[in-house]
Order: C-alpha cells, then sequence, then structure tokens
C-alpha cells in the first residue's frame, strides 16, 4: 500500500562533517543496552496502527522513536530497510465500523490516509514497506498452514453458538510445543501475569479445549457477518500475532535487527510472533525488541475506548506547527512512560521559535569543536536520549551563531528543518 511522502534528510556525511556512532538502544528481551545493527546494514519491523484511532500523541510518540532510530542509522552511514502493517481487519475495527454504521474498508481507509497525512506533516520517514494485512491473507494462511502442518498448531471447533458453519474450526498455536526458549516476559516468565496479560490482549484464556491458555488464535473461522477469505485453513481471517510474523519475514527476511512497537506490545504480542517465526523455521526471528513508553491523558493511557485520545489532527487543525508537536513528543525519552499537559506544546512552540530566530542569524562557520554536531550525535547513540540532545541545542543557541552544520544536524538527527519552520 501507499505510504507517505518521505522527508528530505541531509547526509552530514556529504557536508564534511563525517559519520556517527552507531547507536546503543534498550532491547526489551535482555532487558540490557546493545548496539545495533551486528551486521552491515540494519532492518526493523514497527507494528503499525489499527486504523480506527489515527493518530492520536500515543502513536505518533511511538513512530517518532523509531524514526529516531533510522535517523541515527542514516547518520552512521547504515543502509536502512523498514517495513511495517497495518492491521486493518481486526475486532476493534469492526465493531467501530458496525457502530458507527459504516463499512470497515471505507473506515480502515479513511483512518490510513489521515495517519498517512499526519506522519508526513510530522516529518516521519515512511517504511520502505507498509503493508495492509488484507494485502497477505494467502501467504498468512499459507504460514498458518504450515504450523498445522509441523504440529505446531492445532483446529479447535467453533463454539456452539457463535453460528458458524458445520464442523468450522479456529486454529491455534501450541505455546507448549518446545522451541529455542520458553514463551516468558522479557527474560522472565510468569505464567499468571502471562494468562492475565493474554486476557488484557483479547486472547480469551480461559477458552475450554486450549492447551494451554496462553495459546493464541492464528486463523479465526467465518462468523456470520465478519469478513472472510478463502486460505489453506479455510474460509477465515487471520489471528493479530501471525500477521506480523508473516509480514516481517517476508519483507525483511530473519532474523532482521529490531522488532519495535509500543511498550505494551512486549507480551503477547512480540513474544508470540517471535515464536510464530522458529515454528515456521526462522533461526530467530529479530535480532533485539524494543518498546516505546506509553502515553497517558487525563490519567490514563491514551485509547479509544476511554476516549482520552489527544489526535495530531486536532492539533494541527488548531494551528499547532507539526515542527513543534514534534518537539513536544522529543522531549520525553522515547521509553519513558508519560502524560501529555497541554501546556506542553506552548512550551515547544516557544522552543520552536527561539530556535528559529536562532537558524536566521548565521554567524562565521565554527570549528567543528564549536558545533552542536558531537552533541547530538552523542546524546542520539546513547538510547535515543532526545530530551538530552533538545536541551543541549537549547544551551548552544544562547552561546553560539547558526552555522550550517549545526542547521543540517538537527534535522538530519531530529527531523527539524528550523530554516522551513513558518512564523506563528
Ligand atoms: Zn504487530
Amino acid at each position: 500500500m501507499r505510504a507517505w511522502q518521505r522527508p528530505d534528510v541531509p547526509s552530514l556525511d556529504d557536508l564534511g562533517l563525517g559519520r556517527g556512532e552507531r547507536p546503543a538502544v534498550h532491547d526489551t528481551k535482555r532487558d540490557d543496552r546493545v548496539v545495533v545493527p551486528y551486521g552491515d546494514s540494519a532492518t526493523m519491523y514497527t507494528c503499525g496502527i489499527t486504523p480506527y484511532d489515527a493518530t492520536h500523541l500515543g502513536h505518533a510518540f511511538t513512530y517518532l522513536a523509531f524514526d529516531t532510530l533510522t535517523r541515527a542509522w542514516l547518520d552512521a552511514g547504515v543502509p536502512v530497510r523498514t517495513a511495517m502493517n497495518s492491521t486493518d481487519v481486526d475486532d476493534p475495527l469492526l465493531e467501530r465500523a458496525a457502530r458507527d454504521g459504516v463499512d470497515w474498508r471505507e473506515l480502515a481507509e479513511q483512518q490510513q490516509e489521515l495517519f498517512r497525512e499526519d506522519m508526513a506533516a510530522l516529518r516521519v520517514i515512511p517504511p520502505d514497506a507498509w503493508i495492509a494485512v488484507t494485502e497477505r491473507i494467502d501467504r498468512i494462511g499459507d504460514a498458518v498452514r504450515r504450523m498445522v502442518d509441523s504440529g505446531d498448531a492445532y483446529l479447535l471447533p467453533v463454539p456452539e453458538g457463535d453460528g458458524a458453519a458445520e464442523g468450522a474450526h479456529d486454529v491455534l498455536f501450541d505455546t507448549t510445543r518446545t522451541r529455542a526458549f520458553p514463551i516468558g516476559l522479557g527474560s522472565r516468565t510468569d505464567h499468571d501475569e502471562m494468562v492475565a496479560l493474554t486476557r488484557e490482549f483479547g486472547g480469551d484464556p480461559d477458552r475450554p479445549g486450549k492447551r494451554s491458555p496462553l495459546d493464541p488464535l492464528l486463523w479465526r473461522a467465518e462468523r456470520p457477518g465478519e469478513p472472510a477469505w478463502e486460505s489453506a485453513v479455510g474460509r477465515g481471517r487471520p489471528g493479530w500475532h501471525v500477521e506480523c510474523t508473516e509480514i516481517a519475514m517476508d519483507e525483511l527476511g530473519s532474523p532482521f535487527t529490531v522488532a519495535a512497537g509500543g511498550r505494551d506490545l512486549r507480551f503477547p504480542h512480540q513474544e508470540l510472533q517471535a515464536h510464530h517465526a522458529l515454528a515456521l523455521g526462522a533461526p530467530l526471528f529479530s535480532e533485539i525488541r524494543m518498546g516505546a513508553g506509553l502515553v497517558a491523558y487525563d490519567g490514563s493511557k491514551m485509547s479509544k475506548s476511554l476516549g482520552n485520545l489527544v489526535l495530531v489532527s486536532r492539533l494541527r487543525e488548531a494551528g499547532a506547527r507539526p515542527a513543534a508537536i514534534r518537539l513536544a513528543l522529543l522531549a520525553h525519552h522515547w521509553r519513558a512512560d508519560w502524560e501529555w499537559q497541554d501546556e506542553e506544546l506552548e512550551a515547544a512552540e516557544e522552543r520552536l521559535d527561539r530556535w528559529a530566530a536562532w537558524a536566521r542569524t548565521p554567524g562565521d562557520d565554527p570549528s567543528l569543536e564549536d558545533s552542536i554536531v558531537p552533541w547530538l550525535r552523542v546524546t542520539i547513540a546513547s538510547d535515543l536520549d532526545t530530551p538530552a540532545a533538545l536541551q543541549a541545542i537549547d544551551d548552544f543557541v544562547l552561546r553560539a551563531p547558526a552555522d550550517e552544520g549545526s542547521l543540517a544536524a538537527i534535522d538530519a538527527l531530529l527531523g527539524i528543518d528550523l530554516l522551513a519552520v513558518e512564523p506563528r
């Protein structure tokens, strides 16, 4: 599916400023910092939106985190390939469409278009491949078939009362099969906690007949009134985790460098994706996993069901400059959970004005020692510490004139083109 316009990303190397270090970032699985990629090039799969509540600040915060990582790699001279999905057929989307009396496909397309506009306005580098789940139904069905054939998946009759066709079966993944590592929460395994998280994320742990309460749905047989496709495992639609597994491996191979998403996807979603990949014959799904912090508003995590969404499009309509929204988000560390305060936007607008005024009054080109470039590179390479980077710039604009290299670095690493900022 079409992504969005790619922003210009200046090359600091072309300006004679050399290259940055490869970033060290926090890996959720090991709970430790690692320098990635290990090899010559980087690949990243980011769990995309379910297109029914796009684009709130929690989404924007997540995709900005991985945009910063992509920018750090590019500055380090590392070729990057990225992929992302859109979960464009899923229970919350179908429920929302039914409630609002709209076709689920129309709702998805409209929300995806809004997401494109928001991401382009925020100057997020688009994924090289943005794949809707409905574009990959056949391949996902084939992957589920292979797991049935290898004994990693099993059939479970659809409960009576669901109205499915006679003899219809769902397909579940068998988490009791031993693979390279046990199902776990990072480096820990706590069964009760995993069951609770499975329940929280729609995993139906109490369903009779399951071999383990943790076993996720790989394929849901057709129910009346629900979208369904023919596949190698019958009519129906795919489960959530296997969609991401198939799209990531198909686009990036395995192992790829980073499996990325919001921190709440750590379990069961990212863990089960990795186990599906092992069952499909991958030696390893990804080298590391990353989870961006969650954004709250009015005391709770931003979510459509709670109605406490701050939408990027609304802020833009109300006159916020996208670069200021970007700055407001980058002022928080990518791994932190935090609560949006409305005043943060005004603070970011003022900061943007200060920086833009500085950018318009250039001085002589300083030596590299007097440039912001090394400071930005050090802070970003240290687990993408954008709050420290913003403070370094605050400090720098007070004591040094603007120079071409510093302006290019602020654009390349933080995605803010100060010479293009419009006055308020
Ligand atoms: Zn995903």
